[in-house]
């Protein structure tokens, strides 16, 4: 798709009346005067956050913002291959697809040895390695995921629209509040259009994804800790012309003496971005001190890319940035030494908890996989479908994570910093750690440790490609019921259900006792199924768990007819068949989904999928016991 062809403009480019692009959004009225969950900030984390609860109608969620309305142009564009995932699971991938930039190669340009004053490519390479997931690393401007999420709130069956304008004030929890009660007091200002009228809303949980200088952090008596040495980039989004062959590419520059240039290309196949690197800020110096202008930018972006030149047409976007790796210790209210006695009813979610430099694209990404971890979690203790200890387990596993990544992106900054002082002589060394550390801008790294939600490693070898605490990685199968290629995978939808992927031995499924027809007959019939003991009477019986089965012969040898009950359930008012919950390997394209995930052959084995993707467990075919014992650590029973 090209677009902003004859200028910027912000909004769906498909929607040719700059009038219609960005489509109103807000809800009217005052607040409601109580909820479950109150999310303050609508950011990438609370967009996100407030997108996955808008699916359960039965919760009352509200979302706020300071802001008059919903951002247009701006901030972060980097979506990382596991964001990419996630927006699957949302709905909406195929859009971001369509509309932006694909990051297929990135190119590295060092200072010339022969006359240092100009640059020259000293490397290029693909910039995802083959098969780490079915999704490319794309760039988009941050407004339009925040639209993308907007639309599926507004579509969603609890029909949620942001309240902008409301500036949170200040929060405190009643004492004398019971552990259901709506006990989180919220003060919120409104804005001079409304006389700055002070609401007042009380809510069960409050999640705050109100940015790096978050009120309810602060509120929680949390601070960001680390990198006080804040580094200044100017970051900005044109219109230019120049001769610089790679600009269509993600490109760093090191230059000999004026620093590092990042280009990105952006969307629309003209505008692109520029990163750079301004100054060093001394301890507790704030960047609008120094008084740095567009044109400052601009000029320092020429002497970079010398001897090609740029010609800046126009500025769609541009802002400077400090940059500090920070980190606060927990995500929620609870002391580390109250863990085992109270329950947490305050988080914080994305910038809140940690910064990030733009240099390894984490900011944005690592804020909304926060919030995909934490969705799940609270709509499943709300609905009264697990325990509330759970909700521990989201600063557990989400912290350890943020650290891992704050020291990647405080390496990979060393590295640039250190390549710009040697003058751009240790390029190769650059190029290689990018190569190297891949995973990790792709955000496919993330390894929960093993806990309540995550099991130990003891049958791993049964799956080796789908390691326990990582993201489900999908590949491609054949649907038995309709021989449509389809991706495994993409199965999982970001509606709060579990999935158990149960891969067959090398038998005939039919009879009488193959290991999957076992298996479903320990689902649908034993007291101890987690099937039974979790689905609501009267509920589809596939609404909180979601068995699909993958056997190993090609679709055209199996007979729909002969397979059990349980993967052909009955669903819906009707009782209709759902067919779509067997697959079988994409044979004909030579990529069989055994194979290119480890699974053994011969002994099977079911792979326990979170609601957020993460891979819970792996477990033999008929251990049963284990199963069991999985969900009921922390499952409530229904029936
Ligand atoms: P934010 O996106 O910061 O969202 C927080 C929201 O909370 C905001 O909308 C804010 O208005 C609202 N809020 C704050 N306080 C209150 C309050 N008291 N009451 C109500 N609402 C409140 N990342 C990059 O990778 N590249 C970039 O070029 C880049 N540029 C950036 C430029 C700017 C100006 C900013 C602010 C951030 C930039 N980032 C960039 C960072 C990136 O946008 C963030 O990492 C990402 O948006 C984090 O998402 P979040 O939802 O946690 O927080």
């Amino acid at each position: 798709m090209q677009f902003h062809l004859n200028g910027f403009l912000p909004g769906d480019p498909e929607i040719a009346d700059p009038a219609e692009r960005i489509l109103a959004s807000g809800a009217s009225g005052p607040v409601p005067d109580e909820v479950d969950v109150l999310i303050v900030g609508c950011g990438p984390a609370g967009l996100t956050l407030a997108a996955q609860l808008a699916q359960f109608p039965d919760i009352k969620t509200c979302i706020v913002e300071q802001k008059p309305g919903r951002l247009s142009v701006g901030q972060a564009d980097g979506i990382a291959c596991r964001t990419m995932e996630m927006f699957h699971a949302y709905g909406f991938s195929e859009r971001v697809l369509k509309e932006a930039y694909w990051v297929n190669e990135t190119t590295f340009w060092k200072p010339d040895e022969r006359s240092p004053e100009k640059i020259v490519r000293s490397g290029r390479v693909q910039d995802v390695e083959d098969g780490l997931s079915e999704f490319p690393h794309v760039i988009l401007n941050q407004a339009r995921i925040h639209d993308g999420f907007l639309d599926v709130m507004r579509k969603s069956p609890a029909k949620l629209e942001p309240y902008y304008g409301r500036r949170l004030l200040d929060l405190h929890v009643d004492p004398a509040a019971g552990p259901t009660d709506h006990a989180v007091i919220v003060r919120l200002e409104r804005d001079a259009a409304n006389e700055g009228k002070v609401e007042t809303i009380k809510a069960r949980y409050v999640v705050g994804c109100d940015g790096a200088r978050s009120t309810v952090r602060k509120s929680i008596g949390r601070e960001l800790h680390g990198d006080s040495a804040n580094h200044a980039w100017g970051v900005m989004d044109v219109l230019a012309v120049t001769d610089f062959p790679d600009i269509r590419f993600k490109v760093l520059i090191q230059s000999a003496k004026d620093g590092s240039l990042l280009i990105i290309p952006r969307e629309g196949g003209y505008m692109v971005r520029l990163y750079v690197e301004l100054a060093k800020l001394d301890v507790g110096e704030r960047v609008a001190n120094r008084n740095i202008t567009a044109d400052d930018v601009i000029a320092k972006a020429q002497r970079i890319l010398a001897p090609h030149k740029l010609e800046v047409k126009e500025i769609a976007w541009w802002s400077v940035y400090e940059i500090g790796q920070r980190l606060t210790d927990k995500f929620d209210d609870v002391p580390d030494a109250e863990i085992d006695t109270r329950l947490p009813r305050i988080f914080i979610a994305g910038d809140a908890c940690h910064t990030h430099s733009p240099k390894a694209g984490q900011g944005m990404n690592v804020s909304m996989q926060d919030a995909f971890n934490l969705g799940w979690k609270l709509a499943k203790v709300i609905r009264k479908q697990c325990a509330p200890h759970l909700l521990h387990s989201y600063s557990a596993e989400r912290q350890a994570v943020a650290s891992e990544l704050i020291d990647f992106d405080r390496e990979w900054a060393g590295i640039l910093a250190s390549a710009a002082k040697a003058g751009g002589a240790d390029a190769a060394r650059t190029q290689d750690y990018f190569v190297r550390h891949g995973r990790y801008t792709a955000g496919t790294a993330t390894h929960y440790r093993p806990s309540v939600l995550t099991g130990a490693t003891s049958h791993q070898h049964l799956a080796q490609g789908l390691a326990i605490g990582t993201r489900f990685h999908s590949a491609p199968v054949i649907r038995l019921a309709d021989a449509k290629p389809v991706h495994l995978g993409h199965a999982a939808q970001a509606d709060g259900r579990f999935r158990i992927y149960a891969f067959s031995r090398a038998e005939d499924p039919a009879a009488a006792g193959s290991a999957i027809r076992a298996l479903c007959n320990f689902l649908t019939e034993a007291r101890e199924s987690p099937v039974r003991r979790y689905t609501p009477v009267g509920a589809d019986i596939d609404s909180v768990i979601d068995l699909r089965a993958v056997f190993q012969m090609d679709h055209r040898e199996l007979a729909l007819e002969a397979m059990p009950a349980l993967l052909l359930p009955r669903k819906g008012r009707y009782g209709l068949i759902d067919y779509e919950k067997i697959y079988c390997p994409d044979l004909k394209s030579g990529r069989d989904v055994f194979a290119m995930r480890g699974i053994d052959r011969k002994a099977g084995c079911m792979v326990v999928v979170r609601p957020d993707q993460y891979v819970a467990q792996v477990l033999p075919l008929n251990d049963f016991a284990a199963l069991a014992a999985y969900f009921d650590a922390f499952m409530l029973q229904v029936n």
